[in-house]
């Protein structure tokens, strides 16, 4: 089975076409229908691996991820109901002084006793839509919490929410997120939004647009994943955000380990002096090692997040956080 897009010309546009292939190697006397069947599985596949131009045979493995990915869409949304998905918290720490300065909020879901982790199912959210109905959920629970720190008197730090690239598509995104946070009173300071970078030009002006109006409500922004994709660097001239979360492949190459990583050193060097020049305030994700963490000082970029610090915490746990000392104590070699 092949499935080609050709979209509709029209003058001055240029349009790419894609196209992905299915195949089934069908057996003598087999049912003609369960073989159709089996090429569907394998177009499905090779479309949701996201490539462009991509054939593939059919396996059973795809059979059961297609299952897989049929029962989280179903389980979703009395999974929400139930409030089955739990907001974690990881701390973000500000390599200058140790100090705790904001907080990431990931979420996990919390079904049949175990908890289900997000890559196992927010590719499927991502892909019907659903997870921005997950990610108004999370950012709903955030303002809960923010609200009930700030009445027990405890002072907490901005909360950075993910948010998919899928909601770009609902121009009315920037006023939801404001009028959920008045109606839990919480001021703009404590809030971060997080987008990731894309790769394509689809979502372009509504990026550009949302990024404007965050702005003008005094959220700030931060592009996620920073340096995956491939617009970056005509991207931190164009958007308007304040934050750059530098993805963790590049900090995972700086290892005592590795031979060459003189190279990936000069290169997260020159994306945090061109942030700073660009008045952008700079995260490394992923930091691991005392190692990554003094190199990521040694090159002024000032704030981290990773299991060096802290895993994301269950709620109560971060609060231990906001509550005790708030500093990391980790050796200062130097
Ligand atoms: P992300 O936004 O890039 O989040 C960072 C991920 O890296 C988290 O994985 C975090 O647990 C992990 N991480 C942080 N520090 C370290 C470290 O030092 N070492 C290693 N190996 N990993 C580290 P997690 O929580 O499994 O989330 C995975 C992804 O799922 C997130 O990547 C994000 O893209 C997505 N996600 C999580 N929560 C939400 C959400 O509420 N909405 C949306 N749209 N996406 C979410
Ligand atoms: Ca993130
Ligand atoms: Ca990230």
């Amino acid at each position: 089975e092949v499935k080609v897009s050709v979209p509709v010309q029209e003058e001055s546009m240029t349009f790419s076409v894609h196209c992905h292939a299915g195949a089934y190697n069908i057996k003598e006397g087999e049912d003609l229908n369960a073989a159709m069947n089996c090429c569907t599985i394998a177009l499905n596949a090779v479309k949701h691996s996201g490539k462009a131009n991509e054939q593939a045979w059919y396996d059973p493995s795809m059979r059961e991820k297609a299952m897989h990915d049929k029962q989280i869409s179903q389980l979703f949304p009395e999974a929400i109901l139930a409030e089955e998905f739990l907001v974690y918290y990881q701390p973000k720490v500000n390599l200058d002084n140790k100090k705790l300065c904001g907080c990431e909020a990931l979420v996990r879901w919390y079904h049949n006793g175990a908890i289900v982790p997000p890559m196992d199912f927010i590719p499927v959210l991502e892909r019907e839509g659903t997870v921005c109905t997950l990610d108004f959920y999370v950012f709903e629970h955030v303002c809960r919490d923010l609200r009930r720190w700030l009445d027990n008197g405890i002072t907490p730090v901005r909360a950075s929410v993910n948010f998919s690239q899928q909601h770009l598509q609902n121009d009315r995104l920037a006023e939801r997120i404001v009028s959920i946070m008045k109606q839990h009173h919480i001021d703009s300071k404590y809030i971060e939004v997080e987008l990731t970078e894309m790769s394509g030009s689809k979502n372009h002006d509504a990026l550009l647009e949302f990024l404007r109006k965050m702005r003008d409500y005094g959220i700030c922004t931060s592009i996620d994943d920073f340096g995956t994709g491939y617009s970056s660097l005509n991207m931190l001239r164009e958007f308007q955000a304040d934050i750059i979360k530098l993805d963790k492949s590049f900090i995972d190459r700086i290892s005592l380990n590795v031979s060459d990583y003189r190279v990936d050193e000069i290169v997260i060097e020159n994306i945090i002096r061109m942030a700073q020049e660009l008045n952008l305030e700079i995260i490394s994700e992923g930091v691991e090692t005392e190692h990554q963490a003094e190199f990521l000082k040694r090159v002024h970029c000032n704030m981290a997040q990773g299991f060096l610090f802290d895993k994301p915490l269950p709620r109560d746990e971060f609060e231990k956080r906001l509550k005790g000392s708030r500093i990391y104590q980790i050796p200062d070699k130097k």
